[in-house]
């Protein structure tokens, strides 16, 4: 399989170069040059199948010869080690857990997939190793930071705000070791992101084969079509349409939906409800894509003012806005919004959701309205005790602690202070 740039003005490349550069040298997204739909024989006994056979069968076109069939499996199989239950919350509403992963965020799953296929194409090269350079606001850093933990070949430097991420995220980032290296940065996430972008375009450091692994990265991408089968495969047996809602951000799982909806998985609409950082339902309402700076919300994961991944949803509908909002609404909502709804859902349902988790609720609420015979799923992207501060004096609980959580919260913080990109290219000189 052949990826093109979508700046248009990059060489075609190969799978295994599309995930070592992460993003083409004109600093396009990566985009398959076909994608080709599943035989339906597979929807018709998806329920006799495993997440993992499901999983090949989604992403093999994607990899095409480039990993063996055997050993695709095998990643897969070393991806998908925990479960993605699918919970009735009220009549006709589901949440999709996507947090039960090591990391608690559904970033595990990609953070995962990309870090073994690395690790496979590294197989050989035991002299040039590979840098993941990321910079974080939260999330992203720690399922990274898991997902690499012990791969051969490749070195992680993780790039935070110092001070402005929680103990549990900061803790998930400078506890590991090995390969994993945290920089605390004097400053804030914006800081962070504008020297990792240096780094990208620094000559210099070129031999340092510097790749990133945020949701640019197609090997991050591409394994977040698998939720979207897990749920049709558990609720086919009610026979309703399906509307899901996702939590958007840098819009990276939404459009993993979309690309499972080309494969033939029948998804009757999809709803990007954001914050209000609110990008993209105003392109919606009024045709201009006009991206403003980030504000800081409580559901901070989606604090993006320029959706990454916007551009491969608008090439998955060659940029035909009537097709795209047949299949695609967006909505968002204030923090007063979030929480009013976080409280219904516990007072209510009974059940804990987070701030993430509660956006994808209300969009999907309202999306509802106007599908009277469809099931709706919201995918909770994050386990509540991530977002802690928030979620217990809204819902007057204590939330006890996971295992995967107590793991890490007592072992001792590393990281090495810097303020400049200097500082910065100093310590990537340093590894070896
Ligand atoms: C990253 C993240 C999101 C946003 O996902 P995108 O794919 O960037 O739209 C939503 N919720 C949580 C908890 C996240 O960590």
């Amino acid at each position: 399989m052949k990826y093109y740039s979508l700046n248009h003005n990059a060489p075609k490349v190969s799978f295994k170069e599309a995930v070592i550069q992460g993003l083409a040298s004109d600093k396009g997204l990566y985009f398959p040059e076909n994608i080709t739909a599943l035989d339906p024989a597979f929807f018709d006994k998806i329920e006799s199948l495993s997440h993992k056979e499901i999983a090949f069968e989604a992403i093999k076109q994607f990899v095409g010869d480039e990993i063996p069939a055997d050993k695709l499996k095998e990643i897969i199989a070393d991806t998908l080690v925990f479960d993605f239950p699918v919970v009735k919350v009220e009549d006709g509403i589901y949440s999709l857990e996507l947090f039960h992963g090591p990391t608690m965020a559904f970033k595990d799953v990609g953070a995962r997939f990309m870090s073994r296929c690395l690790g496979y194409f590294n197989k050989d090269k035991k002299d040039a190793k590979n840098t993941v350079l990321v910079a974080t606001s939260g999330d992203t850093g720690g399922a990274v930071a898991s997902g690499f933990l012990g791969v051969d070949g490749v070195d992680v430097v993780i790039l935070y705000p110092s001070g402005k991420v929680s103990d549990i995220q900061e803790k998930q980032l400078t506890t590991l070791g090995q390969n994993i290296k945290a920089l605390e940065v004097d400053g804030v996430f914006d800081d962070c992101q504008d020297m990792v972008k240096k780094a990208f375009l620094d000559e210099t450091l070129a031999h340092k084969n510097l790749t990133s692994a945020n949701s640019i990265n197609i090997a991050r991408w591409l394994p977040q079509m698998f939720y979207f089968f897990f749920a049709y495969k558990a609720l086919k047996s009610q026979n309703k349409s399906l509307v899901f809602s996702c939590p958007s951000g840098n819009f990276g799982n939404i459009c993993a939906g979309i690309m499972a909806k080309k494969l033939g998985l029948p998804i009757e609409h999809f709803v990007a409800s954001t914050n209000v950082n609110d990008t993209v339902p105003r392109f919606l309402e009024n045709g201009k894509y006009d991206p403003k700076p980030s504000k800081a919300t409580i559901s901070n994961a989606m604090d993006v003012g320029n959706p990454s991944n916007f551009i491969r949803i608008q090439e998955l509908y060659n940029n035909d806005l009537k097709a795209f909002e047949k299949d695609f609404s967006s909505y968002s909502y204030t923090d007063e919004e979030t929480l009013v709804a976080l409280k219904n859902i516990y007072n209510t349902d009974g059940y804990i959701a987070e701030p993430h988790g509660a956006v994808g609720y209300l969009g999907l609420k309202k999306e509802l309205e106007k599908h009277s015979n469809a099931i709706g799923i919201f995918l909770e992207t994050a386990h509540p005790i991530k977002f802690l501060d928030v979620v217990e004096p809204a819902l007057g609980i204590t939330l006890p602690i996971p295992a995967q959580i107590e793991s890490v919260i007592n072992e001792e913080k590393v990281s090495v202070k810097i303020g400049t990109y200097e500082e910065l290219k100093e310590f990537l000189g340093q590894l070896n």
